[in-house]
């Protein structure tokens, strides 16, 4: 399993110069080898093939500066883009060919094997060249404070500047821990009202209030409609405006945060009760068995599941959990205790009432008993003898959040 994990770097005055000069040299490097191909473009009305301009840029300083796989990157990313043109020019002829990059942009920088992860360290080795006029063979930089846990292997990392920052993104090969049968497992059911709900096959349950979230919501999406009928007023032909975006920026960050709450909520609940599996309904198709209602929602809705998965996956591996996603397509609509599907079973106002068995549940933790029962049935435990009937579920809700 490849994982990915963005290391923000602190790196001293001298370390930023080397990369600023790095990440410079990248960019002379794309430039020259457009410059080239274009060049050869007009003379011979060919375009010269990745394999040509590797031989031509062989001896070029700004290649020769860089290490051999960063610089061979830049060339393969160039020649990427211009395949992208030839497919782009086929249905449009007047698709313009790869752009040069700015002068000032700094370019990000790949690294295979001319980096290594020591503790918290990350060494990248620099070119013969460089090491010669800088009088530097290594750049070895600290970054925050943790790994994927169990036997990985970093494989791939980039270096990218963003707004005044260094950034590490390294690409993990994860061993997958291997399920154990008995393993306590936790399985998690995403929605609107409620954020999400946990089950576990210990027989607790967890409500992740939803309300807060819904407020943000509501109470930006009132304040982007006062703007955007002042704007249509004075500018009819104007979607957007410096206010506007601000207010939307500002939504998406007070969700990311109340989301943070609670996916750090739930897998730490996981550490706390010794559970090795977090089973996530798969979300990635649009459900439509869920109501969602208006609109607004159902923006939110797509919009912070991918949010919030993304960030349960990335706390799981953290903290050495498994993090597996199952298809959850009639969740809702199943009795989780007799397995009976019956589209009239699922009840409005987060009560699902089963006919055939009388069960009468939170539906949204029936919905998680549900990924659970699956997951579980995948490793032939039977369904819901194995868990027992839940537990009265938790409520938790997000205090000192403030919609403004
Ligand atoms: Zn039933």
């Amino acid at each position: 399993m490849k994982q990915t994990i963005k290391y923000k770097l602190s790196v001293t005055a001298e370390q930023d110069g080397h990369l600023r000069r790095l990440g410079y040299y990248a960019t002379k490097l794309y430039n020259t080898d457009n410059w080239q191909r274009r060049e050869a473009w007009d003379k011979t009305g060919k375009i010269p093939d990745a394999y040509a301009q590797k031989k031509a840029l062989n001896k070029n300083q700004w290649f020769k500066l860089l290490p051999s796989q960063t610089a061979q990157e830049v060339c393969f990313v160039l020649s990427q883009n211009y395949k992208s043109w030839y497919k782009l020019r086929k249905k449009d002829d007047k698709a313009n060919p790869p752009m040069f990059r700015k002068k000032d942009m700094l370019s990000t920088m790949s690294f295979y094997q001319q980096f290594k992860m020591i503790g918290n360290k990350i060494k990248l080795s620099m070119s013969r060249r460089y090491a010669k006029e800088q009088g530097i063979k290594y750049l070895e930089m600290d970054f925050a404070n943790w790994k994927p846990q169990g036997s990985s292997i970093a494989k791939f990392c980039q270096i990218i500047f963003d707004k005044g920052k260094w950034y590490a993104h390294v690409v993990y090969d994860v061993a997958e821990a291997i399920p154990v049968l008995n393993d306590k497992v936790k399985a998690v059911d995403l929605g609107i009202i409620n954020t999400a709900v946990s089950v576990d096959n210990g027989g607790g349950a967890v409500v992740y209030s939803g309300k807060q979230i819904l407020a943000i919501q509501h109470y930006f999406n009132k304040e982007k409609s006062k703007v955007t009928s002042i704007l249509t007023k004075q500018y009819p032909k104007r979607h957007s405006s410096r206010v506007l975006r601000i207010l939307q920026k500002k939504q998406n960050s007070q969700i990311t945060h109340a989301l943070h709450i609670h996916s750090k909520g739930i897998v730490q609940d996981c550490t706390n009760k010794g559970i090795k599996t977090l089973v996530c309904g798969d979300v990635t198709d649009i459900r439509k068995d869920k109501n969602i209602g208006h609109v607004n929602n159902q923006k939110l809705h797509s919009w912070s599941f991918s949010k919030f998965t993304q960030q349960l996956e990335y706390k799981c591996i953290k903290a050495g959990i498994r993090f597996v996603r199952v298809n959850e397509a009639y969740s809702s609509q199943e009795c989780s205790s007799c397995g009976i599907r019956r589209k009239s079973n699922r009840k409005h106002r987060g009560l699902y009432v089963c006919k055939s068995c009388g069960i009468r549940i939170n539906a949204d933790v029936n919905g998680a008993r549900n990924i659970l029962n699956k997951y579980l049935r995948d490793f032939g435990i039977s369904m819901s003898r194995s868990i027992g009937i839940v537990a009265m579920p938790l409520v938790a809700r997000i205090q000192n959040v403030c919609p403004c």
